[in-house]
């Protein structure tokens, strides 16, 4: 789950971390109140998406915008307009692709005057299993494009889980980033509070990007990027209320509301199956044969008729699917249940695409009885390859 900019640095300053004064606004009227809250001579409006590259985005056309979705103002009255003008705009950034997202909340906050912007990032690295740091002194930037292009400028190093954070990786990420005499004891407390933050609230990822050092040489948090382990909400009330569903694709929200493993993809042929690694080998043959999948769907391994007609109907409200490839192995499973699921689905919401059917497993004879005697149009398949070969071929013709 991901969470806005102003949440996050709320968050993380409760954790004692250096960050910005400043208020969220959520209807235009209230922009000009909450501007005069803040200290000036400079503002900064930030409009709130969870998409980074705010800074470089534009908005949508015909209803042009400001240049970007972080702008200076050099009064109250500028920076209430600003906000005015992005509120209920569509934002595209390289992050939230061509279609863009529409900006409900808008941060404004005390500018600051910056010396020099650095990059600096928590993640959780699969390969050691450890929480790893990622610092650059080439902060502000897109960090693919210096990964891409002067990888050198980039440094990582793991936290050992045994022995857990120590003042030597808070003086080791100042040293990487060439800070200096009292900002080396400023970084040592904000990685101290970072790694706590990170660890308490078990985070997947923490990103600021920048870090500033200020003219005067303090450093401070001026943009915010975080994201949490879903597995591990329920023990975090707190963070959940921060969730904002509107930014989430609603299929996906939907999903979640029956427990159903749903995540939308951009090709066209959409998957019904259980178990995430069959899931995964759907997809992968689905490519094989020519296509691509529409979205990885596991029902998982209890799954009931209602679960189905629920995932059925999930499939196809996305218009990009052009046909269905449902691939069951029945084992805790039973293909009947997925049959009557099918069925009643299909009853329901209708059957505008082709859809092929592979059942195997626990019941599987009556399962196809039970989708033969339907008099629904579906194409049967054998097994895996089949399946793949007829669905793709439906679609392409
Ligand atoms: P992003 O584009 O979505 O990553 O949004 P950021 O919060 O990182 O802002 C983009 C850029 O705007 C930063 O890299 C800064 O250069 C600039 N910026 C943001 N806040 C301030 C500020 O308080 N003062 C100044 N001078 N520039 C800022
Ligand atoms: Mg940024």
């Amino acid at each position: 789950m991901n969470i806005h900019e102003y949440q996050a640095k709320q968050l993380l300053k409760s954790y004692g971390c250096p960050v910005s004064n400043g208020r969220v606004v959520l209807k235009a009227e209230e922009a000009k109140t909450a501007a005069g809250e803040l200290d000036g001579p400079l503002w900064v409006v930030k409009a709130q998406i969870h998409a980074g590259g705010r800074g470089k985005g534009h908005f949508k056309e015909p209803e042009a915008g400001p240049k970007g979705g972080v702008r200076l103002a050099k009064s109250v009255e500028e920076a209430a307009e600003l906000a005015r003008q992005m509120l209920g705009r569509t934002l595209i950034t390289h992050q939230t692709g061509p279609a863009g997202k529409q900006v409900n909340r808008v941060y404004i906050e005390e500018g600051s005057d910056i010396a020099r912007e650095l990059y600096l990032a928590l993640l959780i690295d699969r390969k050691t299993s450890r929480v790893s740091f990622v610092v650059s002194t080439e902060g502000g930037m897109d960090i693919e494009e210096v990964a891409a292009h002067t990888p050198e400028k980039i440094l990582s190093f793991s936290v050992d889980p045994a022995t857990g954070l120590s003042d030597f990786h808070g003086r080791r990420v100042a040293f990487a980033l060439g800070l200096q005499g009292g900002q080396v004891k400023q970084c040592v407390a904000l990685i101290r509070n970072l790694y706590k933050a990170f660890i308490e609230k078990d985070m997947e990822m923490l990103e600021i990007n920048p870090l500033i050092v200020t003219p005067e040489g303090n450093i401070k948090v001026l943009d915010a990027k975080l994201g949490f382990d879903n597995n591990a909400l329920y023990r975090h009330p707190d963070i959940q209320d921060l969730r904002d569903t509107t930014e989430e694709d609603p299929k996906e929200l939907e999903a979640s509301r029956f427990d159903l493993n749903y995540i939308a993809l951009d090709g066209e042929i959409g998957c019904m199956v259980n178990g995430a690694g069959l899931a995964m080998a759907t997809m992968d043959i689905i490519k094989l044969y020519g296509s691509n999948p529409a979205n990885f769907l596991d029902v998982g391994g209890g799954a009931t008729r209602e679960k189905v007609t629920e995932a059925f109907k999930i499939i196809t409200s996305d218009p990009n699917v052009k046909g269905i490839l449902v691939n069951i192995f029945g084992g805790i499973m039973r293909c009947d249940i997925i049959a009557e699921g099918i069925i009643a689905a299909v009853k329901e919401v209708g059957l505008k695409v082709p859809l092929v059917v592979r059942l195997e497993g626990t019941n599987v004879a009556l399962g196809k009885e039970i989708i033969a005697n339907s008099g629904l149009n579906v194409i049967a398949a054998d097994d895996l390859g089949d399946a793949a070969q007829k669905i793709v071929k439906a679609v392409k013709g």
